[in-house]
């Protein structure tokens, strides 16, 4: 693990753009990563990992059918006893020690000795010694590709570590820079919480290795540094006087975003234009996130953190590990969230935080909620969630459609509030004929909440039922704990 100072942070900030930008241009790799992430190395079929072996000798991707079928043809003529040279198309001593390798690959032990390794390292220098088959890049390249905690190392990924700066640029020895390149990502990939195989293979992408080509290759030999997304944390960059002002990027709000809202609409322009209070939550988000995460444009993501988050102030009691589970949050963006959060948190004095509406009876309720029930001709189910003050932290709509107690599990009530760490719920639910009072199967909804409230700590204090104009509440009428 590398301490999140500035060179950490700069580097996962460089990592993250970059992996977003692979992901946005290359659908494919995309489509690769999300096989690759569903399946576990340790259950690879041995004939599969052969496979995989021979597809890193012969530099074949193994997402193509068609170099899957040629690989399998190989390892058949190899492990049948046929003509190992020619069904491999090598030489026959090339042949022979993809032989020797695809032996141990297959064997029991591979498994064994793999697991036994305690880190990538290790386990890569393993794999070189029992595959005389397989050269340096290519031993990275099938481990990568089982998908094992691994990294492929070769030339165009040594270059471009160091042109980010990540290995000693002065180090000649490709031996030692690659050992220093692969506990480097490692720590990133541990700090990032991003599999070591999924950044080799963004790598890949990037810099035109293993066949990669199209419009995500940037590093190549000749780098498209002034395209580059991690340009301002790059050293090579930086020393050629290609970036731009650090902590702003271009001024541009990131090429996707840009691309599907009309100018005006930017979140940066508005600001710019009208004023940071004329923005949404989201779009305040997206400005601190800078980037999205290739399948969705800064906004998107922005919406997307809101929404699984529940609301800003639920946002901002996450801690940054909280955040950082939050699919599409990096630690950069998750740190860049939480440091606005906090100097919102320290600007706001005590006594002006908005106060929450309180309830203290079937009617504080009733006028709460009346108008989101206005004209409803759908029967809805909502809860309350309360503090120990009876103030409504949340409003949570559990169901839609008639009430039924079959249908109305207590699981669904009291999952936020349980997440929450609530002091009480109300149940709320219309009546679309306007006529407020229970039926029997409102009544044995009631019960059956109340009961599982009270199991689980969380009261339920009343069940209004809104009408038109009028409501039922069952704590008023005394109902609430009928039996
Ligand atoms: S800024 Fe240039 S050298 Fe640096 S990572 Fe990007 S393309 Fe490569």
């Amino acid at each position: 693990m590398i301490p999140l100072g500035t060179p950490a942070l700069r580097a996962l900030e460089a990592l993250e753009d970059i992996r977003a930008h692979v992901l946005a241009e290359s659908p494919e790799l995309a489509g690769r990563l999300e096989d690759l992430r569903a399946t576990s190395w340790v259950d690879q079929p041995p004939a599969e990992r052969a496979v995989l072996a021979v597809c890193a000798r012969l530099a074949l991707s193994p997402s193509v059918p068609a170099n899957r079928r040629k690989a399998r043809a190989i390892v058949d003529g190899l492990l049948g006893g046929g003509d190992e040279a020619a069904s491999a198309g090598l030489p026959e001593r090339a042949a022979g020690a993809l032989k020797r390798s695809l032996d141990w690959i297959c064997s029991d032990s591979f498994l064994r000795e793999l697991k036994a390794c305690p880190g990538p390292l290790p386990a890569w220098r393993l794999v070189r010694r029992k595959c005389p088959g397989l050269g340096e890049a290519q031993t990275g390249r099938f481990l990568v590709s089982l998908p094992f905690p691994a990294a492929a190392l070769d030339g165009p990924r040594l270059r471009w570590l160091r042109r980010l700066g990540w290995i000693d640029p002065a180090e000649k020895s490709p031996a030692r820079s690659r050992d220093e390149g692969l506990r480097f990502l490692t720590a990133l990939s541990v700090q990032g919480s991003i599999p070591l195989w999924e950044i080799s293979l963004v790598g890949a992408a990037f810099v035109g290795a293993e066949g990669c080509s199209g419009p995500a290759v940037l590093c190549g030999k000749k780098p498209a540094c002034t395209r580059c997304p991690a340009r301002e944390n790059c050293s090579y960059a930086i020393a050629m006087s290609l970036s731009v002002t650090a902590g702003d990027g271009d001024g541009q709000p990131p090429r996707r975003l840009r691309e599907s809202l009309p100018a005006g609409d930017l979140p940066r322009e508005k600001l710019i234009r009208s004023g940071a209070e004329s923005l949404t939550d989201a779009e305040l988000l997206a400005i601190l996130l800078r980037t999205g995460n290739g399948r969705q444009h800064a906004m998107d993501l922005a919406a997307s953190v809101l929404r699984q988050a529940g609301s800003l102030r639920r946002l901002s009691a996450h801690s940054v590990n909280e955040l950082t589970s939050l699919p599409g949050l990096g630690p950069v963006k998750a740190v860049t969230i939480k440091a606005a959060l906090e100097l919102a948190r320290r600007l706001a004095p005590r006594d002006e935080a908005p106060q929450l509406p309180a309830v203290s009876c079937g009617r504080t309720v009733f006028e709460l909620v009346r108008a989101r029930f206005h004209n409803k001709t759908k029967e809805t189910f909502l809860v309350l969630i309360l503090n120990a003050k009876n103030r409504v932290l949340r409003e949570v709509v559990v169901s839609e459609g008639i009430l039924n107690q079959t249908l109305m599990h207590p699981r669904e009530a009291f999952q936020e509030a349980v997440r929450d760490s609530a002091a009480g719920i109300v149940l709320v639910h219309n009546h679309p004929s306007g006529d407020p009072a229970p039926s029997r199967n409102d009544r044995a909804v009631t019960r059956r909440l109340v009961e599982a409230g009270r199991i689980i700590g969380i009261p339920v204090l009343d069940h209004v039922i809104v009408g038109d104009g009028t409501y039922y509440s069952f704590e008023e009428a005394g109902t609430l704990f009928e039996d």
